[in-house]
């Protein structure tokens, strides 16, 4: 070969982009001006020259005798007649000219020009069209100009090493301190997979979120560590992104900085990286991660969780009327007032912009999440104190329920997000949910609440009670049960309890019932000369937000009674939940002279080691046990058991729920020491009970 070109095609012309000429006339030769060049592929005879051919048609197109090939060609060449007599006076015999394609565009071609005659036999036509398809495989791998230019970008931002792999994470380029700082020749990097750098220490999480993050097209940055060539590792911090062409991602890019003062600087990063820097809570990436973590976690069959945003309206005003710190303030409280109304293993985070983002764990059930909204938009919607100023602010929110609006992070954001919007379009609506069969039975829920709220207000809740008896059937004490007196309807607890003790009502209702608890004891014990300990049944937000010991102080007080007429009946569960905040209260109470029935006992985690030393009363066995225990010998022994521990630790036991003599017989003989249950006597409004202990003329011991 005696020479070559390569022509590019740029702006749709051809300009030579580079060339090789064994001699000064020979280089003239094909040093073509572009303008020629351009009327070259304009022409006419653009089927007829393989250059222009092979740019047209992507193929390889061969002349192996210029001679044969002029004389054949009848006429002129026109303006390119200059260049066939050059041709001849070169002595050039042969031409290919082999495409330079990039994907699926043809961008240029290579000739190549020889003087020996019939050069390109039928083997190296063959050849030629593989180099083609090499030509075409490292452009399309090894886009030089792009690549070189990110270097420098990234350089520029103060990143080392900058490493670009094909969409298959393929090495394509790296830079010089790519190669310097893992010791590989760039010959060694080219065409292998990126995990040639792994130093296999991070885990299945991590490396799934690496993936799962990249292939959708989003930036990955993180700490991670690397392989270098001798087996070292090392700490850098990394930032991916993927490069798209039309739509598809073509390429990664990734640029790293060594770290070497890891602590301080991996502390920062993760602050950074993780944190909101306004409000000190998660950020928007480690909210995702956070929810990927949970749905992985979760069983999906059983367990309900919510995704919720929460978006304060308008608070650009903030920012505008005052200032960026105040707004930082705020938002900083908004953070921290949600937190205050979420369990802690719930998620809370710092989302895009002034939204916030909440995962709710192991709910009960999907209207759980509404009603945990609910009370969260009502906390924020109490004014905002910020150097002395009182900020107003209005709050929506959406809400995504897992599983049913999805199992994905995509999937759950995007419900919530459209639930927000509809939130904001109605303006009577602040919590929107996807679901639009939820949506009502939430708004139901709503309504609920304002009844209770009247119900309240109007004094619409009253105390029924429920005497229980020994073995001899004297009544010993009594339950104090809440009813819902509304329109001449009595309402059970049954159906509004799980609600009532889910808002703050239930906190003024139960002060309430602690009063007319007392205003009785104090009435049979005084008027009617009864003394009768009475059990009131205290819900777990009451027992933090009554501030129960100071209320029975208060109302001792007051009614200046025998404090051992007053129990306080709380479940298993919420003993179970803050042992040490629940016994230091039962400890104070005790010291008044209060003690505590142990309610559903059973229903928990049974085991009784914990009730040592507790002033705990009696215990309280779960009426699901009276129900089974004549059926299943296995509740029978686990009563059996309940019952012998209990006496053993000096506690009393009351079986609940009793229902019939033969269950009665049972209990008895078990050692069980009192019996409620509607066998002996139902639920009933304080008139009929007064009246119940004045006809009967046993006086009870307690
Ligand atoms: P609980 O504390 O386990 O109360 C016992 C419930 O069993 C009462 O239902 C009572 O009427 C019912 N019961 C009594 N004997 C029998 C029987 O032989 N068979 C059957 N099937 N049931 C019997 P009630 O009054 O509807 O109360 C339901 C639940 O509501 C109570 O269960 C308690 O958890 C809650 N509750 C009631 N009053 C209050 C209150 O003032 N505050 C709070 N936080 N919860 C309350
Ligand atoms: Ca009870
Ligand atoms: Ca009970």
């Amino acid at each position: 070969v005696e020479a070559a070109f390569v022509s590019l095609l740029k702006d749709k012309r051809l300009h030579i982009f580079s060339k090789y000429a064994k001699d000064k006339e020979l280089s003239d030769f094909i040093d073509f001006s572009e303008s020629k060049f351009d009327e070259l592929l304009r022409s006419g005879l653009a089927d007829y020259f393989p250059l222009q051919k092979s740019v047209k048609y992507g193929k390889v197109y061969i002349i192996n005798d210029v001679n044969k090939f002029i004389e054949n060609k009848p006429g002129s060449f026109g303006i390119l007649d200059s260049l066939i007599k050059n041709v001849k006076r070169l002595n050039l015999n042969s031409c290919a000219s082999i495409p330079v394609k990039r994907g699926k565009k043809t961008i240029g071609s290579l000739v190549i020009l020889s003087k020996t005659l019939g050069l390109f036999d039928k083997d190296i036509y063959k050849l030629l069209t593989i180099v083609t398809d090499q030509i075409k495989f490292s452009l399309d791998r090894f886009e030089t100009e792009k690549f070189t230019k990110m270097a420098i970008a990234a350089m520029n931002m103060g990143f080392e090493f900058i490493i670009i792999t094909d969409e298959n994470f393929n090495i394509v380029y790296a830079n010089e301190r790519a190669l310097e700082i893992s010791g590989y020749s760039m010959d060694e990097l080219i065409g292998k997979h990126h995990s040639i750098f792994s130093a296999g220490e991070h885990d299945k999480d991590f490396v799934r979120e690496f993936y799962s993050k990249l292939t959708s097209g989003e930036t990955f940055s993180n700490v991670m560590k690397y392989k270098a060539k001798d087996g070292r590792v090392k700490d850098f911090f990394v930032t991916i992104l993927p490069f798209k062409e039309g739509g598809k991602i073509t390429n990664y890019i990734s640029y790293g900085k060594q770290i070497t003062d890891k602590s301080s600087l991996e502390h920062r990063l993760n602050k950074l990286l993780y944190y909101d820097s306004a409000t000190g809570l998660l950020n928007a990436t480690s909210f995702r991660r956070a929810l990927t973590n949970f749905l992985n976690e979760i069983n999906r069959e059983k367990d309900i969780g919510a995704v919720g945003i929460i978006n304060p309206i308008n608070f650009k005003s903030v920012n505008e009327a005052y200032s960026f710190s105040v707004g930082n303030k705020v938002l900083k409280e908004i953070g921290n007032r949600i937190k205050r109304e979420v369990k802690e293993f719930d998620v809370i985070a710092k989302l895009e912009s002034d939204r916030f983002g909440i995962i709710l764990k192991k709910l009960k059930n999907e209207l759980d999440a509404f009603i945990i909204m609910d009370r969260i938009l009502n906390r924020l919607a109490e004014p905002y104190l910020v150097d002395d100023k009182q900020i107003s602010l209005s709050f929506n929110s959406g809400l995504g329920l897992i599983p049913r609006d999805g199992t994905t992070v995509e999937e759950l954001l995007h419900k919530a997000t459209v639930a927000l919007a509809e939130a904001r379009y109605h303006e009577n609506k602040r919590i929107g949910f996807f679901s639009k069969e939820l949506e009502e039975k939430a708004v139901s829920r709503l309504s609920l609440k304002l009844n209770l709220e009247k119900a309240l207000e109007n004094k619409e809740f009253t105390l029924y009670y429920q005497p229980y008896v020994d073995k001899n059937m004297r009544i010993v004490g009594a339950e104090s049960l809440l009813r819902w007196i509304k329109d001449d309807r009595v309402i059970t607890p049954y159906e509004f309890i799980d609600y009532l003790e889910r808002t703050e009502i239930v906190v003024e209702v139960e002060r309430n019932s602690l009063i007319t608890a007392f205003e009785l004891v104090r009435k049979l014990a005084s008027i009617e000369k009864i003394p009768i300990p009475l059990s009131i049944n205290i819900s777990k937000r009451s027992l933090k937000d009554l501030n129960l010991y100071e209320e029975m102080k208060r109302l001792l007080n007051i009614y200046k009674i025998d404090p051992g007429l007053i129990k306080i009946e709380i479940v298993e569960r919420l003993f179970l939940d803050d042992v040490d905040r629940v016994s230091h209260l039962m400890k104070n109470l005790k010291n008044l002279g209060v003690l505590f029935y142990l309610d559903d006992f059973g229903t928990g985690y049974s085991s009784l080691s914990y009730l040592s030393g507790m002033p705990i009363d009696i215990l309280k066995i779960d009426i699901s046990f009276t129900e089974k225990i004549l059926r299943d010998k296995k509740v029978e022994s686990v009563v059996d058991s309940i019952i012998y521990l209990a006496k053993r630790l000096g506690i009393r036991t009351i079986a609940e729920g009793v229902e019939t003599q033969e269950q009665f017989k049972l209990l008895k003989n078990m050692g069980c020491d009192y019996f409620q249950g509607y066998l002996f006597y139902k639920p009933m409004p304080e008139s009929e009970f007064i009246e119940l202990l004045r006809r009967t003329t046993n006086k009870p011991t307690y």
